[in-house]
């Protein structure tokens, strides 16, 4: 009884100070509302002082400035009536679907007032509070906002409901770049060399503005109707905090221990040590395409481009997007990446410990210049080409006939099929309320990605939390 009385009483005090709580919350509210409102008030009343004063001492006629002055009055009204005017989901018809990821959908929409085209991201807020991941988007929509550059997807609105987050870009109907190499196997180097330059100037633009992307990969490549790249996908962004600027320490022990534990919870990967798995790279390259997508679904994505210096929580700075750059490179190249393993945590493993890993199958011959300049991507932070500047990436051999200031203008290496605004055929088909590993190859281009699909037979949850945690202790 007593500890009753008492239990009461304890949910009575927190209940009331919950309460006090929330009436201060509201009253501050309130107060920042009204704040708002006087200061827009009176910064009006200045603007119209402003230009009566200027009319004043000017010559125009009074007749012109009464219409001046009016003119003023309505565009101030009008600006008022936007702003009042919140934009919500209900301002677009929602068409295809065009991705799937961990916390939403990505799908085609039209807004109803102009009748354009728009690619909708809707971000589930639950899913993304259990996740941690609130920071990542509002960095995500930060960059997409601050960032004004032809290599990055434009951002159009952004806004909220009870349940969702959505971002509204521009529609890109080239398609990403994963599904490009899923049906290609392998760019011919002229192609490889002019998507890789492209997305030299992409990163290279958000460096400018101190993010570091930390998930550059095919996935997050998108091509224009015309096929010129741009950079997508800004979910784990990171705006550069001085304090977390890579100091790295010379060769700090690594066991795999490290990244071995979280790995004991998924017993859905029996075989770990995949050392000669493989017989050919023929064989390597169609289980990657097998798996790819797969991957693709999962709630952090591939493992295969990240960084060791990431996946290691040394601290570090923005030459791992350089790296992640290598990987896609030796990807176009070669047809599966560097250190593509039959499970997650040996890619990672084989990333930490890349000098014993890193090999170029015999039988493919790539240029001196092209493996030197994979070479110089996927080394340590001192040695990686972009750790003093994108211009040291610039200058590789390998880019010698590359004009990068007309790049963008241009024709791209590789145009993608596109009719009409609304063409979705480069994209997968994804059926309305379904899981993601349901989704099904586009009907264009039937390839091997069908076998991917319907290889359902493993888990991604185990996986997607390994890498989570790994994310996660980077985080603190
Ligand atoms: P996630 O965080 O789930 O990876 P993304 O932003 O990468 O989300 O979007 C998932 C997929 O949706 C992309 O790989 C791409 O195929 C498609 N997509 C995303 N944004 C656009 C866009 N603006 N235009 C066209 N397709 C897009
Ligand atoms: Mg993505």
């Amino acid at each position: 009884m007593m500890e009753d009385g008492q239990g009461q009483c304890e949910e009575e005090v927190l209940g009331s100070s919950l309460t006090m709580e929330k009436v201060a919350a509201a009253k501050q509210f309130i107060e920042n509302h009204y704040k708002t409102q006087m200061k827009s008030i009176q910064e009006r009343k200045q603007r119209r002082w402003i230009l009566e004063r200027k009319l004043a001492s000017s010559d125009v006629p009074k007749e012109e400035q009464m219409h001046l002055m009016k003119d003023l009055e309505q565009k101030e009204t009008e600006y008022m009536r936007l702003k009042r005017h919140k934009i919500c989901v209900d301002d677009f018809e929602l068409l295809t679907i065009i991705g799937r990821g961990a916390y939403g959908e990505v799908r085609l929409c039209r807004e109803k007032k102009s009748g354009n085209i728009y690619a909708m991201k809707k971000l589930k807020k639950s899913e993304m509070l259990i996740r941690g991941q609130v920071e990542h988007v509002r960095a995500e929509r930060n960059l997409l906002a601050e960032v004004a550059s032809h290599c990055i997807v434009k951002l159009y609105y952004s806004f909220q409901d009870a349940e969702y987050l959505y971002l509204v870009m521009e529609y890109l109907p080239g398609g990403d770049m994963m599904t490009l190499l899923m049906r290609e196997d392998t760019l011919s180097e002229s192609v490889a060399k002019f998507y890789i330059a492209q997305s030299v100037l992409a990163i290279e633009s958000i460096h400018k503005h101190n993010y570091i992307h930390r998930d550059i990969k095919p996935d997050n490549l998108l091509l224009d109707k015309n096929g010129h790249t741009k950079l997508s996908d800004f979910g784990l962004c990171k705006p550069l905090d001085c304090r977390t600027l890579s100091t790295l320490k010379e060769n700090e022990a690594m066991y795999d221990e490290n990244i071995k534990d979280p790995m004991d919870i998924d017993s859905n990967f029996p075989d770990t040590n995949d050392g000669n798995k493989w017989k050919s790279p023929r064989e390597k390259l169609h289980h990657w395409q097998i798996n790819r997508r797969k991957l693709a679904f999962s709630t952090v994505g591939t493992p295969d481009y990240i960084a060791p210096e990431v996946l290691l929580k040394k601290g570090y700075g923005m030459e791992c997007d350089w790296w992640s750059l290598g990987a896609i490179m030796y990807e176009m190249l070669i047809g599966y990446p560097p250190f593509y393993a039959d499970d997650p945590i040996t890619t990672c493993r084989k990333i930490v410990h890349w000098r014993n890993h890193l090999r170029f199958p015999e039988d493919t011959k790539l240029p001196h210049e092209a493996k030197d300049l994979i070479c110089r991507l996927l080394c340590d932070v001192e040695h990686r080409l972009g750790t003093g500047g994108s211009d040291q990436i610039k200058a590789h051999p390998w880019f010698k006939d590359i004009v990068w200031d007309r790049l963008y203008e241009m024709e791209a290496a590789f145009k993608p099929e596109v009719n009409g605004e609304l063409d979705t055929q480069n994209f997968m088909k994804y059926d309305e309320m379904d899981n993601p590993a349901s989704a099904r190859s586009s009907s264009g281009h039937s390839r091997k990605i069908l076998q991917g699909t319907h290889h359902q037979g493993r888990q991604l949850i185990p996986y997607s939390v390994i890498l989570r945690t790994i994310l996660q202790q980077l985080e603190k």
